[in-house]
């Protein structure tokens, strides 16, 4: 990873690479700022361009050099990685997570926590850098030889260090090794240890202004018209905007579908609708709950603008059109069966059962309950 492919953050490159052209490198340098900027990408560029045996005249890593090579296949001797993990049968080391984690870089480089989370496949737990990584670490940086000129840790969320784990490592951080740089990348450096904090010279890392959010967004493929939205409500987080493109890429999918049901069964065309049901269970499993949830979140939307209670903010501008010509076709006399139906074919996808036999009957039912 070079400079150049980190986007944005051009001032904090510029002291990164004023500190190592002038000698000056911190031997624990914390990057804080909130989550969802490039701070990861900046800490990797930063150990690319201390390893760099050929550095470029503009200030960056080659990219080609041996050590360039090794860090961007994670093979370089001299690099180690730590961050949070959970706590396996007999391994609590970041070294047992490896593969998963450079393919969450790859996947992730804004590093959503969330994702790794899901990685690890551990949602509902609190990830950790435990004592036996403290102590791993401590080995490894006494006892190996090195073969560049410094050693450099790159440490992910310093702030899940537990407080055994921040005893063994300080000695390290505090009179350090006069060849190891430690990196670490916080999401929240209030969290971290004051004893660690403390010792530590810190960089910090602004968020993403929303024209810097749009561009990045761009650059990954999505549509203009769509990102400006987006790049508001994150608020600057790549990882939070990414969230919420795909999920109203998804909203549209569901819309269309739900419309596709609605006028299929308005119309009575029962092979169109079996074809229907088969292109909805397509879905799978969690994205057919998702869009009965949807379906009925509209279901209930048409009911009260059928009540001419203005109320529909959380909608878009199609779906608000949309509900406007279709809820004369929702009442009191079928909108709780429609919901009850709804409910029943989110139990029956939950437990399993063929979602595509579950919506077609789900169809068969709205003909009927349209016609109330
Ligand atoms: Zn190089």
């Amino acid at each position: 990873m070079r400079f150049a492919d980190v986007p944005g953050h051009e001032a904090e490159k510029q002291r990164l690479r004023d500190m190592a052209d002038n000698g000056r490198i911190p031997h624990a340098l914390l990057f804080e700022g909130r989550s969802g900027s490039g701070k990861f990408m900046l800490a990797r560029a930063f150990a690319s361009y201390i390893h760099c045996t050929d550095r470029t005249p503009d200030g960056d890593s080659c990219g080609r050099c041996a050590a360039c090579r090794q860090m961007d296949e994670f093979s370089h001797i001299d690099t180690l990685y730590s961050f949070p993990v959970v706590k396996k049968k007999n391994s609590a080391l970041s070294d047992d997570y490896a593969a998963e984690f450079r393919e969450f870089l790859s996947e992730s480089p804004f590093m959503d926590l969330e994702r790794w989370l899901v990685k690890l496949d551990k949602i509902n737990s609190q990830p950790q850098i435990y004592v036996e990584e403290g102590n791993e670490l401590l080995r490894r940086l006494t006892f190996m030889t090195r073969r560049s000129r410094y050693k450099t840790v790159l440490m992910w969320l310093p702030e899940r260090m537990k407080e055994e784990t921040a005893n063994k490592l300080l000695k390290l951080v505090e009179e350090p090794f006069s060849d190891t740089i430690f990196l670490m990348v916080s999401n929240d450096s209030r969290l971290i240890l004051p004893t660690i904090y403390s010792r530590t010279q810190r960089i910090n890392i602004p968020r993403y202004s929303d024209n810097e959010l749009c561009g990045i967004l761009i650059e990954k493929g999505f549509e203009e018209a769509d990102v400006a939205d987006v790049a508001r409500q994150a608020e600057g987080n790549v990882n939070l905007a990414l969230k919420l493109i795909n999920e109203s890429e998804e909203h549209k999918k569901f819309f269309n579908l739900f419309v596709e049901l609605m006028r299929k069964s308005y119309g009575r065309k029962v092979s169109e609708l079996r074809e229907w049901s088969v292109e909805t269970a397509s879905l799978g499993r969690e994205g057919c709950m998702r869009f009965i949830d949807y379906s009925t979140r509209l279901v209930r939307e048409s009911f009260v603008s059928h009540l001419n209670v203005d109320e529909l903010l959380t909608m878009s501008r199609t779906e608000r059109d949309f509900i406007s010509k279709f809820s004369p076709f929702i009442n009191e006399r079928n909108v709780e069966d429609i919901i009850k139906l709804m409910d029943t074919a989110r139990r029956d996808i939950a437990a399993n059962v063929n979602s595509k036999i579950v919506f077609f009957n789900v169809a068969i039912r709205i003909i009927m309950l349209l016609r109330r």
